[in-house]
């Protein structure tokens, strides 16, 4: 598997693509089209007066003062902003974007954005959905990278009937960014994030949140003996709150019905304990450690062991949601 982003393009994909929302994933969207030549022009905005002034900062791009600004004349505009907010950034793009243009988000939840933002396209833009699974438990315009995306999937949910040049042209836009495109339907997306992502997310909030309101135990000793595992856990539950609020208010129905399997798979293991069946934690135990390998041979994970103390990271700030 590559390690390094592939050679720039020679020709840009696009003429001019717009970015609205200049956190974590735009700024990253930001780096990798100009290391990878994806766009003659990168034009950005942010509601966030401050986070504009560090993008230029940044040098990011030409970050206007305007949603118009932005997307004049853009062939490809993304919308990098929180799931809640995706509705009303669309709703601000759309009487400027030009015929033809491809529309695209980031969004974690496709079925929730898609509600938000279908009703706003104009005839003759082609809204394809996409969320790149990759990310950090950084925000912000400082916490981007070129090779966020590198060697990570970016599921696209094309509704039916997407034009195919667009599709094709919006995957080509991912794969030289360095991901792995995938295409499912929205629905099945928000199933498979449910369990991969976002209980994760959860379960991380509510141990962390547990640990910190025990009476037997201090916080101090919560800290100093955390790399008994639960410093795992503190990492995501560092994650953006504004963002995975978002996530789980718009992908409720998906998350409830993993949370009901995960908490009778979890009684199972207090009967289990309760009973002494140590035959049937060894076999659970021994599964999950294959799934683990798995995801280490496909290149999601590297073999080496994590003590947390990563001395001259090369791939940016923090480790990869
Ligand atoms: P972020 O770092 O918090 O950046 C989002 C930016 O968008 C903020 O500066 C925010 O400003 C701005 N914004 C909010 N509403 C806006 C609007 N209507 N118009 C223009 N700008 C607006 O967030 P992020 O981590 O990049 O996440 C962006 C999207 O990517 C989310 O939908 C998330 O689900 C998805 N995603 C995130 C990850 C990850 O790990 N972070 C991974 C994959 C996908 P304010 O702060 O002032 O509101």
């Amino acid at each position: 598997m590559p390690e390094r982003l592939g050679p720039a393009r020679a020709v840009p994909l696009f003429d001019k693509i717009a970015l609205i929302g200049l956190g974590l994933i735009g700024s990253s969207i930001a780096h990798v089209a100009r290391r990878q030549n994806l766009a003659r022009e990168v034009a950005g905005f942010d509601s966030d007066g401050d986070v504009r002034r560090r993008a230029r900062e940044l040098r990011l791009g030409a970050i206007a003062e305007s949603t118009q600004d932005a997307v004049a004349g853009a062939d490809l505009v993304v919308l990098c902003v929180p799931v809640g907010a995706m509705g009303d950034a669309a709703r601000d793009v759309a009487p400027h974007l030009k015929a033809g243009a491809i529309l695209c988000d980031v969004g974690s939840v496709k079925n929730g954005v898609v509600s938000a933002v279908a009703p706003h396209v104009p005839e003759g833009v082609h809204f394809i959905p996409a969320h790149p699974v990759a990310g950090t438990e950084y925000s912000g315009p400082e916490a981007g990278f070129a090779t966020l995306f590198l060697q990570r999937w970016c599921i696209l949910t094309p509704p039916d009937g997407a034009d195919e040049n667009a599709v094709a042209k919006l995957t080509t836009f991912w794969e030289t960014a360095g991901s792995h495109v995938e295409i499912m339907n929205a629905a099945h997306h928000d199933l498979v994030l449910a369990i991969t992502s976002h209980v994760p997310h959860l379960i991380a909030y509510n141990i962390v949140g547990t640990a910190a309101d025990l009476e037997e135990v201090t916080q101090s000793e919560v800290i100093k003996f955390s790399a008994g595992g639960f410093r795992d856990f503190t990492r995501v539950a560092a994650s953006d709150p504004t963002m995975w609020r978002d996530v789980f208010l718009h992908n409720k129905d998906a998350v409830l019905e993993m949370l009901g399997r995960f908490n009778e798979d979890l009684s199972a293991l207090q009967r289990m304990i309760r009973w002494g069946d140590g035959d049937g934690l060894f076999e659970l135990f021994s599964r999950t450690r294959a799934i683990r390998r798995g995801i280490i041979a496909e290149g999601q994970e590297t073999a080496a062991p994590d003590f947390g103390r990563h001395i001259g990271e090369e791939n940016g700030p923090g480790e990869r949601n």
